[in-house]
């Protein structure tokens, strides 16, 4: 049976894009691997170091919108990053196998770093030693499982490649250790955001969360970002740069053809469009939300799904330190 190894930043809640862009796949493919999930705790707080109580309660919350989606315990090792400290061991040994200039050009960190800097100013300009190693310390998230699948967004892609590197790296030098990994997306790679960003994002501000709300969605997509020439009803307007056109495709299928052809003709005002993906909306996320109040009235059972996930990943973990420190020749 293949390996599984994915994770999440409690950073916020589960939205559309981890949706639509990685957990559809985690639903796809729990039945027929080994499957470990990491709530990445540590590596929320290379960026959130100075709210640890967010990232504390992200964990639980994270994890309630997990099960709430149908992810099954039985089925998916659920567990906590740091307490698995060989991920911190093995982090520190990986990162002699990356040059600070690799790491300063991944995409991924650059376009990171660029987002603070625009929603920070200043403060998004001094990056600590932490944040610009996180790639390293995901190396090791995913190695420390023998993670041979990954199920991402497609954000995620320069890291697996950064990871790949390593592992060649320090089986080329220690001998024949660790897997590489690969990535599995999903049809909708990246999802974008409310406001017409490139990706819905959790720290973006752009994001529609399954735990909103009625009142929040429709306020979020009444304020939804639209083809700015079309100004009255019955202009015609181009959907394809339309963000609720583009909900409509995720959430709303079956009417997909018929809202696309009406914008296009000028058939359907915006405010009517709007109510329709609104409506679509509260029906998708409802069967979800019910499912989530059986976890909120029980978090000694979120808790309890946390410890044993947890139990089960360490054993994996100190299995692949004990490899690592051997072909490293630290196994005194
Ligand atoms: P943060 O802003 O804290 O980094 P995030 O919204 O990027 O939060 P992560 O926890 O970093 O969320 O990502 C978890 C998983 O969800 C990753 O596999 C990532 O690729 C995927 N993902 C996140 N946002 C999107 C998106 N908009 N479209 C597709 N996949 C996404
Ligand atoms: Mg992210």
């Amino acid at each position: 049976m293949k390996t599984i190894l994915t994770g999440l930043r409690p950073t916020g809640n589960l939205h559309l894009g981890h949706y639509f862009g990685a957990c559809q796949n985690y639903l796809k493919m729990q039945d027929d691997y080994e499957f470990y999930l990491e709530i990445a705790d540590v590596q929320a707080l290379t960026d959130h170091f100075n709210d640890p109580m967010k990232v504390r309660q992200n964990v639980y919350e994270i994890t309630m919108d997990l099960l709430s989606i149908g992810l099954d315990p039985k089925k998916v090792n659920f567990f906590i990053q740091s307490k698995i400290p060989e991920i911190a061991e093995l982090t520190v040994f990986y990162s002699n196998l990356v040059t600070v200039a690799r790491l300063e050009r991944n995409p991924t960190v650059k376009s990171e770093i660029a987002q603070k800097k625009e929603l920070f100013g200043h403060h998004g300009e001094s990056i600590t030693y932490g944040f610009l190693g996180y790639p390293v310390s995901q190396a090791a998230d995913i190695t420390a499982f023998s993670g041979e699948l990954v199920p991402v967004g497609d954000d995620q892609l320069p890291l697996l490649e950064q990871c790949r590197e390593i592992v060649r790296k320090f089986n080329s030098i220690y001998g024949n250790t660790l897997k590489e990994p690969q990535q599995v997306l999903s049809n909708i790679t990246r999802v974008k955001g409310l406001d017409g960003n490139e990706k819905m994002g959790k720290s973006l501000g752009n994001a529609i969360f399954l735990v909103d709300s009625e009142e929040e969605i429709q306020k979020k997509i009444m304020n939804a970002k639209t083809d700015p020439q079309k100004i009255k009803k019955e202009d015609p307007a181009n959907p394809d740069i339309c963000m609720v056109y583009y909900y409509h495709q995720l959430v709303n299928k079956e009417n997909v053809s018929t809202v696309c052809s009406e914008c296009k003709k000028g058939h359907r005002g915006c405010v009517a469009c709007k109510r329709e993906l609104i409506q679509a909306m509260n029906d998708f996320l409802h069967p979800i939300k019910e499912k989530r109040k059986y976890y909120e009235q029980h978090p000694e059972i979120v808790k309890e799904i946390l410890e044993t996930g947890t139990n089960t990943a360490k054993k994996k973990a100190e299995e692949t330190i004990k490899k690592v420190k051997s072909a490293m020749k630290i196994d005194y």
